[in-house]
């Protein structure tokens, strides 16, 4: 970060803290206090938190909001390579090349309730391969007499259930959400907030 002449530096008091940001608008957080800022369609906030304007962060609405403390969590990519170990090797990367932030949201009931349907129903998608692929292989067997037939339907049956969680989470979990493009020890760049709330920034 250059300590002098940020892109938004009109809105900002001059740099008083060793990392270039001075208190604005009457709110101070000590030495490390920095703004939340847009970065394009995503908002870079800062991993010891910082306040957002009173806008829904899902919907744009000013009108009954709430607050939804949320944890936000960022699997580094590299930790996937932990998947050519096998599943043990994959849990300890991920748990140990993950980042994790809290943050307080403006959010208005209805948003904050679609959030919360989506995180359900997220996992109830890993959840229901394990109930539904016995009983779609018993279905199958019952009605499907060829061997290859059988093998087919069971292949279309696992992809089917494979997809059911990605396309879950896709399509419905994550449009509901706010997710995380990237986490670092200072900031983090978050996905999904509402264009109203990143103008205000
Ligand atoms: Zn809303």
């Amino acid at each position: 970060m250059p300590p002098h002449g940020q892109p938004h530096g009109h809105m900002y008091a001059p740099p008083q803290s060793p990392i270039g940001y001075g208190p604005a608008f009457g709110y101070a957080y000590g030495g490390g206090w920095a703004p939340a800022r847009a970065d394009g369609a995503l908002l870079d906030y800062p991993v010891h938190g910082a306040p957002l304007p009173p806008i829904c962060c899902k919907c744009g609405t000013r009108h009954g909001l709430k607050t939804r403390m949320q944890s936000i969590v960022w699997v580094n990519p590299l930790a996937w390579l932990g998947a050519l170990g096998g599943l043990l090797p994959l849990a300890v990367m991920i748990a140990f090349m993950q980042k994790r932030i809290q943050v307080m949201l403006p959010i208005c009931p209805t948003c904050d309730s679609r959030w919360t349907q989506g995180t359900v129903l997220r996992w109830l998608s890993f959840l229901a391969p394990f109930v539904l692929a016995p009983v779609f292989g018993a279905f199958v067997g019952l009605f499907v007499q060829s061997d290859d037939a059988f093998a087919l339907a069971l292949l279309v049956g696992f992809v089917l259930l494979i997809l059911l969680p990605i396309l879950t989470v896709k399509l419905v979990s994550e449009p509901r959400a706010i997710t995380a493009k990237r986490i670092d020890d200072h900031r983090a760049l978050l996905k999904g907030v509402h264009a109203d709330l990143l103008r205000s920034l």
